[in-house]
């Protein structure tokens, strides 16, 4: 028996016969040369491929329209559109023409020199799109020799690989074959694959290193559980025994979380919780009630200005605020943040300046006081969509007393030249920022003084605390939001909004996350704002805590020096 330890992307506890994947993907050098006479028809064959995948790829898109949300539908179309790009294409072709190689060999060619030209731009943003092209590349040479059905051996097995691209998933679902689970050797645990597991239900295990070189017997157990996060190979008697008894605790769990949907999150002890959702883009009403969110604690608005092909003007901002807020209620609250462009979120029309370490750089606040005129235009769209709505305003990335004056100066003038114009707004706008570098933290008692709230972004505060990359595989393992250094920086925090009587909710992923909730709840935060789906297994857990007694907690939490024993205490109360 064997126990590999990695980190969950969807919860379960699954016994099975895995599916050993160990498909080359490396380049097999060129096959064969043309004769001049057969490059028309290569490149004809080529174009055919292009238009099955496509159709394919829109096929794919309606079948699972309405299964799987539109957000995660989203990838298809950047599929779409690479098989679209006529620079790709015509690449390709003079490739297939001036080389006379085969249109597998010349896809494979090209491909490859994108993805070493996007990795050695080293900007995280194109690790996505890397993922992207290979996905694009895979489909075209499988329509290229139009395989017959490759996935019906994985029926109900789970799934050993080094890596599963996200349309390959969506394929198998549409194929109606149902993975048991997946284990796999790649870790990004925030990446489209891992929102994709989550969205399909499948247990996946990330991170488990030279997955390949383990002696994978025909049985695992597959445990994706929070507290335990393992693949255990071939398990003895004793193990499967044990294993019967947490399969059915888990899905009497499971069966709870289900049943407290359209309850409220109040504690043993009548404590009311605040559950709310973060929002990037267009959620359509089917995804928001089938969470029944408080309303949203972070709105980022870096997707509208992203998509766009230029700054979105004032009245496009608005259309698209109002389009995402419509499905809450007008008493909702709703936390709209400016906008946090700079480091790994960069705007393909704006040339940010090149800086050795982007994350310290002009990020968040910083590049919206350094161009006023579209800070002001978004303060200006904010304003006016909060009219008759419990809208708030939050600035991302403060580091300093100065800027958080600078900007409340600037809503000042703007809504001075709202008042001239005589538009409609909300002149009593609430606003607050988010504390996400530890600056904010050591002055968070003087910041309460000058913002009506806190938000704490645990995903920057994690990061620049740690001074471990939020997006670095190789220092994942320091990245590490119970890390005690993390923990008494939030009740730092939240000591200082107490004392000015501010209120202090939490929006980075720690949120959504079962014993990171008992943690701050035991510290007296009591608003949390997660990822959609995290909400009801997070209404479950706050039904099942007695609020009064997590105090203890806190004292056991703070006073520890070592993450993993953190952990273990809090793991206790899940
Ligand atoms: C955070 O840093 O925790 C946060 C919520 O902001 P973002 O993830 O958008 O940087
Ligand atoms: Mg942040």
């Amino acid at each position: 028996m064997e126990i590999l330890k990695g980190t969950f992307a969807f919860e379960g506890i699954v016994v099975g016969r895995i599916f050993l994947d160990k498909k080359e993907l490396s380049n097999k050098g060129i096959t064969a040369l043309l004769d001049e006479r057969e490059i028309d028809g290569e490149i004809e064959r080529f174009r055919d491929s292009l238009e099955l995948s496509k159709e394919s790829l829109e096929r794919l898109k309606t079948s699972l329209a309405g299964k799987i949300g539109e957000k995660d539908l989203e990838i298809i179309t950047a599929h779409l559109m690479i098989l679209d790009d006529p620079v790709y294409i015509s690449d390709i072709e003079k490739y297939i023409q001036k080389n006379r190689t085969k249109a597998e060999d010349s896809v494979k060619i090209v491909t490859d020199k994108y993805i070493s030209l996007f990795n050695k731009l080293e900007i995280p943003i194109y690790r996505q799109k890397v993922l992207d092209i290979k996905d694009v590349e895979k489909r075209i040479i499988k329509n290229l020799n139009s395989k017959k059905n490759e996935w019906a051996d994985l029926n109900g097995k789970i799934l050993i690989t080094e890596e599963i691209l996200p349309t390959e998933l969506l394929n198998m679902c549409q194929e109606n074959i149902k993975l048991k689970g997946i284990v796999m050797e790649y870790g990004g645990e925030t990446s489209h694959l891992a929102i994709l597991a989550k969205a399909l239900e499948i247990p996946t295990l990330m991170g488990i290193k030279n997955i390949f070189s383990y002696d994978w017997k025909k049985d695992v157990i597959l445990d994706t559980t929070e507290q335990n996060s393992c693949v255990i190979i071939e398990p003895d008697e004793k193990t499967l025994e044990e294993y019967k008894d947490k399969i059915e605790k888990f899905n009497c769990k499971r069966e709870e979380i289900e049943k407290s949907a359209f309850l409220p999150a109040v504690t043993l002890d009548g404590v009311n919780v605040s559950l709310n959702m973060n929002i990037s883009g267009k959620t359509t009403k089917e995804e928001i009630d089938a969470v029944t969110p408080d309303g949203i604690g972070l709105l980022r608005t870096e997707l509208l200005y992203m998509k766009n092909n230029s700054f979105p003007d004032e009245e496009e901002q608005i259309a698209s605020y109002n389009d995402i807020i419509k499905n809450f209620d007008e008493k909702d609250p709703i936390i709209i943040r400016t906008l946090d462009i700079g480091a790994d979120k960069q705007l393909p029309y704006f040339q940010m300046k090149n800086e050795t370490n982007s994350f310290l750089g002009l990020r968040g606040i910083r590049f919206s006081l350094s161009e006023k005129n579209i800070f002001k235009t978004q303060l200006r769209a904010i304003l006016r969509t909060a009219y008759g709505r419990n809208v708030k305003i939050m600035y991302p990335m403060i580091t300093n007393i100065n800027e958080i004056r600078e900007a409340n100066e600037l809503l000042k003038e703007v809504k001075e030249e709202l008042r001239q114009e005589d538009k409609k707004f909300k002149d009593d706008i609430e606003v607050g920022i988010m504390i996400e570098v530890p600056s904010a933290v050591m002055m968070a008692d003087a910041f309460a003084q000058e913002v009506d709230f806190f938000s704490i972004g645990t995903n920057d505060l994690t990061q620049y605390i740690l001074a471990a990359d939020r997006l670095s595989e190789t220092v994942s393992d320091m990245y590490d939001s119970y890390n005690p250094a993390v923990l008494r920086a939030i009740y730092i925090v939240k000591q200082a909004a107490d004392k000015y009587g501010k209120s202090v909710s939490i929006c980075g992923e720690m949120a959504g996350e079962q014993k990171a909730i008992v943690a701050f709840l035991s510290m007296g935060i009591t608003n949390l704002s997660m990822v959609g789906g995290s909400i009801l297994a997070a209404r479950a857990l706050v039904r099942s805590l007695d609020y009064t007694s997590l105090k203890n907690v806190k004292e056991q939490i703070l006073q520890c020096s070592d993450s993993n024993k953190i952990k273990e205490i809090l793991k206790k109360y899940i």
